[in-house]
């Protein structure tokens, strides 16, 4: 197994696909140091920033460090660090989604499925949306089921995007968004959003549209602010999108993540959004399966023939066992949806409450499995070297929100993810007092 050192960036994970290393890496070169960028987390990775290939490849890829998700979990399981970086439950999932899936891989179906994703599977998702959201997708033209999320993101963005166009993109922002768009020839175009409520204004969004743009990729609720956007935001997003002709791309993986009564509104059932969007959902959220990559994307007939041609080169199909489990699981009654947020909601209130008596400034959490704190409060916020001195010398491993960020930083915040047993989340809180010591 290749072990190469992987660092990552003191300013963002995506200093490496800057403009200003727009160009093909020479083989056989050392590694790339970029600019700003602080080797001050170096971790055994398989994948990283190490020696160069010797052949030239694509400097977009080639010269990106390790997500941070994988740094910080390689880093908490070499030092036995309680990790709250990556957003993972640490319980085993429900016992009956499993069962079906372990059944149909026994009993069922084990060679392709068809490309557009299982008969029964797509018309359970096109139920389950009209149950919960009021939508209504023909299960046999406007629903295809990819391999989790990220495929359907990339798709979306490979069928989308000719080289030249502007994508709108909203950050803080998941870590995949930035190099796909690039690698497809899109120029990102970013609304910046700032703690604590991580709002859209209209000036923000009228300096990012323009006569180029092709396209938004809007997630919400929103990783890592932990924030739902308000039905005036969706309608103020959705007037721009009109009115410079785009397509929305929207993330809503953690749609059934919401709390205290919270409920989300798809983009798409705002006006005039139904023929210019692509919704995408994730299994892996609503089930707490992290690991199980099962993606759902609607979206109207036209758009999503193109969708599927990019699907169809990309993965082509996806377990079929995995498929028929979640096709069992999205037509669950509505108290396992009920249960699923009630049980995050008490998880966020525990370790809410016990960051807050420890004195830790807390940022509430709207959905999501992540709470953030503000930790301007310890002197010169710096969210990397908390982070750092986090996991190395309390045993606790977090995000540091900045390496959402590709331009204009917001670097007083750290992310944990709360969807954690009670025991887990204890174990970090008695870690972190020692930070709170430290600093008096
Ligand atoms: N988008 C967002 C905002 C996410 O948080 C995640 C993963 N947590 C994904 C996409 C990826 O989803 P999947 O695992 O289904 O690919
Ligand atoms: N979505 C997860 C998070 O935000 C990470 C997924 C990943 O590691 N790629 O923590």
């Amino acid at each position: 197994m290749m072990t190469d050192e992987c660092q990552f960036s003191s300013a963002s994970i995506f200093q490496g696909s800057g403009s200003d290393v727009r160009r093909h890496t020479r083989p056989g070169a050392p590694a790339a140091v970029l600019p700003g960028q602080e080797p001050w987390l170096v971790a055994k990775a398989v994948i990283g920033t190490g020696p160069q290939p010797t052949t030239a490849m694509n400097p977009i890829f080639a010269e990106l460090p390790t997500t941070i998700f994988e740094v910080m979990s390689r880093h908490a399981r070499d030092t036995g660090a309680v990790n709250l970086g990556q957003g993972f439950p640490d319980d085993p999932g429900p016992e009956d989604v499993r069962r079906k899936a372990a059944e149909a891989v026994i009993e069922g179906w084990n060679q392709y499925p068809p490309m557009m994703g299982l008969p029964e599977l797509r018309h359970a998702v096109s139920e389950h949306y009209r149950h919960w959201q009021a939508l209504d997708f023909d299960p046999e033209a406007e629903v295809m089921i990819t391999s989790g999320a990220t495929e359907a993101l990339a798709g979306a963005l490979l069928a989308l995007i000719e080289p030249g166009d502007e994508i709108v993109l909203f950050e803080p922002m998941y870590d995949a968004y930035l190099p796909l768009v690039r690698r497809a020839g899109g120029i990102p175009r970013f609304v910046t959003l700032k703690p604590p409520r991580f709002a859209l204004t209209e000036e923000a969004l009228a300096q990012a549209f323009g006569p180029r743009t092709r396209a938004v990729l809007f997630n919400n609720p929103l990783n890592p602010a932990a924030t739902l956007f308000s039905p005036e935001d969706l309608d103020l997003l959705a007037s721009f999108c009109r009115r410079f002709d785009a397509i929305a791309i929207c993330d809503e993986v953690w749609e059934h993540v919401v709390f205290d009564g919270r409920r989300h509104q798809p983009l798409m059932s705002c006006e005039g959004m139904w023929e210019r969007t692509i919704k995408i959902g994730s299994a892996g959220k609503i089930f707490n399966l992290t690991g199980w990559k099962v993606g759902f994307v609607c979206a109207a007939p036209a758009i999503m023939r193109v969708l599927a041609k990019a699907h169809q080169f990309l993965t082509f199909t996806t377990p079929p066992n995995l498929q028929a489990a979640v096709a069992y699981g999205l037509m669950k009654e509505d108290g396992y949806f009920e249960s699923l947020r009630r049980d995050l909601a008490r998880s966020r209130d525990r370790f809410t409450t016990g960051l807050t008596d420890l004195g830790f400034d807390v940022i509430p959490s709207e959905g999501t499995y992540f709470l953030n704190i503000d930790i301007a409060r310890f002197g010169d916020a710096d969210d990397v070297a908390f982070c750092r001195r986090l996991v190395l010398e309390h045993g606790v491993a977090a995000i540091p929100v900045s390496a959402f960020y590709a331009e204009g930083a917001v670097k007083n915040v750290v992310r944990f993810c709360f969807a954690k047993r009670d025991e887990t989340l204890d174990a970090a809180l008695e870690r972190l007092s020692g930070v709170v010591r430290q600093a008096a």
